[in-house]
C-alpha cells in the first residue's frame, strides 16, 4: 500500500484562503498528531486534557468550569472539535473488568465492586465519557463539525447519557465510521469507531481487509505505550484534509 496515495496532495492552507477561521479543537489530546496534523493545513489549533493542564478552564470534572466550557462549546467557539475520550475502562479488549454492554456503568462487574481503587478509576472514567458525550452534543448543537474517537465495541456509547446519540444514530442524523490502524500503516489492527455530524467524514471509513494475522496490542498495554495509543500520522493526514475541505464547502455555500 502506497501511504502517499491514501493522503493525495496537500491543500492550501485554510489561514491563507480565509484570514479569520475558527481554531480547532482537540480534547484528550495524547499525542496531538490530530492537531499537528490540522495545524499542517492551515487550521490554528487548541488541546487540553481533561484537567485542563496550563488552561484550567477545560477542566471537565469541575462543574464551573465545564459549564462556562459548554457555553463556549454552544456559541460555536470552534470550527472542529475533536474528541478522544480515554478509552481504558470503555474498552473490550480487558474483557469484562470493567463494564459490559448490559452494565455500561459497571455498578456490578468484575473487579470494580471488590476493589475501591478499580471503582473510583472506573467513576472518574464514567465522569469524562458522559462529559465527553455532553461536549459532543454542545459542538454539534454550537454548528461545529464534530468527531468523537472510540476503540471498536466501546461501551462508551452504551451510558444511559447516550441515548439521544444513539437515537440520532438511528434516525441518520449522525454517522458512525469504522476503520482501522493496519490500513494507516500499523502492524496491528486498531480498529475505532468514529461518531460524527458530518457525513463527508466517511472518506475516513477504512477498516481491516488484511488477510495475515496483525500483531496484538494488551488494552493495559496499549493505554500506555505511545506506539500503540497514538493515531498513524497518515490517517490525521487524511482526516485533517478532509476537515480542511468541508469547511471550505460550508464556507463556500455560506458566501456562494
Ligand atoms: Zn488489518
Amino acid at each position: 500500500m502506497q501511504l502517499a496515495n491514501v493522503v493525495g496532495p496537500i491543500p492550501p492552507a485554510l489561514s491563507s484562503l480565509f484570514p479569520g477561521v475558527k481554531p480547532t479543537l482537540e480534547l484528550f489530546p495524547g499525542s496531538e498528531n490530530w492537531s499537528h496534523a490540522h495545524q499542517d493545513v492551515g487550521f490554528v489549533t487548541e488541546r487540553h486534557n481533561w484537567q485542563g493542564g496550563k488552561a484550567p478552564q477545560y477542566n471537565m470534572c469541575c462543574p464551573k468550569y465545564f459549564a462556562n466550557f459548554r457555553t463556549n462549546l454552544r456559541g460555536g467557539k470552534f470550527s472542529v472539535v475533536h474528541i478522544a475520550t480515554e478509552c481504558a475502562t470503555f474498552s473490550t479488549a480487558p474483557g469484562d473488568l470493567y463494564r459490559t454492554m448490559d452494565d455500561p456503568l459497571g455498578k456490578h462487574h468484575g473487579l470494580v465492586n471488590d476493589r475501591p481503587h478499580v471503582r473510583l478509576k472506573t467513576q472518574q472514567a464514567t465522569l469524562y465519557g458522559e462529559n465527553s458525550l455532553v461536549a459532543f452534543e454542545d459542538a454539534d448543537s454550537g454548528g461545529s463539525i464534530v468527531t468523537l474517537e472510540q476503540p471498536l465495541g466501546t461501551r462508551l456509547l452504551a451510558l444511559p447519557k447516550a441515548s439521544r446519540i444513539q437515537q440520532r444514530l438511528n434516525d441518520g442524523t449522525l454517522f458512525l465510521f469504522k476503520t482501522s490502524y493496519c490500513r494507516f500503516g500499523k502492524p496491528f489492527r486498531g480498529t475505532r469507531i468514529i461518531l460524527t455530524n458530518t457525513k463527508e467524514y466517511a472518506s475516513l471509513q477504512r477498516p481491516c481487509r488484511c488477510k495475515a494475522k496483525h500483531k496484538t496490542i494488551l488494552a493495559f498495554h496499549a493505554t500506555k505505550t505511545t506506539a500503540a495509543n497514538s493515531y498513524p500520522r497518515p490517517l490525521c493526514r487524511l482526516w485533517a484534509k478532509v476537515s480542511h475541505d468541508i469547511v471550505v464547502s460550508k464556507r463556500n455555500m455560506k458566501h456562494g
